[in-house]
This record gives structure tokens, sequence and C-alpha cells, in this order.
């Protein structure tokens, strides 16, 4: 199947997948523009042309987020779709520090795909914390930046356009909440 009918068929899974819900912000934007906006970066800023890192940045929260199975991704996405999900995916059943905590540690090992995907997750995570920001404290948001810097630091290598747009995002983030915080 080609790029664009397998780009399609993705779209359409996770829309349906993801359609009851909505992203953190005060701005209640559907979940579903985030995995669009993750592949939007991966194509028009990382210039990835890899079909299933793109394929898999749309379904990059399926599994974590809904009821999708890794057999439904690998029967209509194949295994190196399903890989590439995986890879991305935290383990729910452990308490969100440390999932957070292994985020960090298991980044550098991570494949370049998914080290991609990573990338582009943590700027479309970056820009809606800074324009659609959650109920959260400046700490909070502060926090946040800090630990995504931790993360991209053990992704960085595997694109550089996106961990340039990271960077002045997370440049952005902190003029925003430091003059939030005076
Ligand atoms: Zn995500």
């Amino acid at each position: 199947m080609n790029l664009t009918e397998d780009i399609i068929r993705a779209i359409s899974f996770a829309s349906i997948k993801h359609k009851s819900q909505s992203r953190k912000g005060k701005k209640h934007i559907p979940y579903i523009n985030h995995p669009i906006e993750v592949v939007r970066l991966l194509w028009e800023e990382g210039k990835v042309r890899d079909k299933s890192v793109l394929i898999a940045a749309i379904l990059h929260d399926t599994i974590e987020d809904t009821h999708t199975t890794p057999e439904e991704i690998k029967e209509t996405f194949g295994q190196e779709v399903l890989d590439l999900v995986l890879e991305v995916t935290d383990d729910k059943s452990l308490p969100k520090k440390e999932r957070k905590r292994l985020q960090i540690l298991h980044a550098p090992n991570a494949s370049k795909g998914a080290k991609q995907i990573k990338l582009a997750d943590k700027c479309s995570n970056l820009y809606d914390i800074i324009h659609s920001p959650p109920d959260w404290p400046v700490e909070r948001k502060m926090e946040y930046i800090w630990w995504a810097v931790s993360v991209v630091d053990g992704l960085r290598g595997a694109n550089q356009p996106l961990e340039d747009h990271f960077d002045q995002l997370v440049e952005l983030g902190n003029q925003t909440f430091v003059r939030e915080n005076i």
C-alpha cells in the first residue's frame, strides 16, 4: 500500500480511538490534534519520509491512552509500525514518577525512528503547555520543561531540525513562564 493510503488509514484509526478524549489544556483541544501535529512536525520540520515512522507517529498514543491492543496495530499496520509504537509507549502499570524517570533512562537506547517520534512528541507537548496551558502552577510547567529537556538530551543526534525546534520552544517556554512568575 502507498503512503497516502496508509496515512489516511492511520488518521482514521487514531481518530476513532481518541474520539472521546481532549488535551489537558484549558482550551479543550480534541486529542487527535496532537498525533496529527506530531506527524506534521516529523514531515515538515524534521523532513522525515520513513513510512513506518510517520504511521507510528499518528498511532503513538493509542496503546498508552486508549484500549487499543498491540495485536490490532500489528494486524492493521504491520510489525514494524507496532515495534515503533511499543518503543514510545510507557508502562501504565508503573507510577507516573517512575514512568518519567524511565523515559530519561531509556531515551538514549531507542531506535532512530522512535527517537524522532519522541522528539516531535515533546515539541507538540511543549507547544501546548505554552499556548494552551493546563491549570498548573508555574512551577509545574517549569518542571515539565526541565524533564522534557532531560529526555531530549538522550535523543540528540536523531534529527537536527527537530532538536533545534525543541530548543526554540524551551527558550519560549522559559521566557513565558518566567514572566508569569514575576
Ligand atoms: Zn503524545
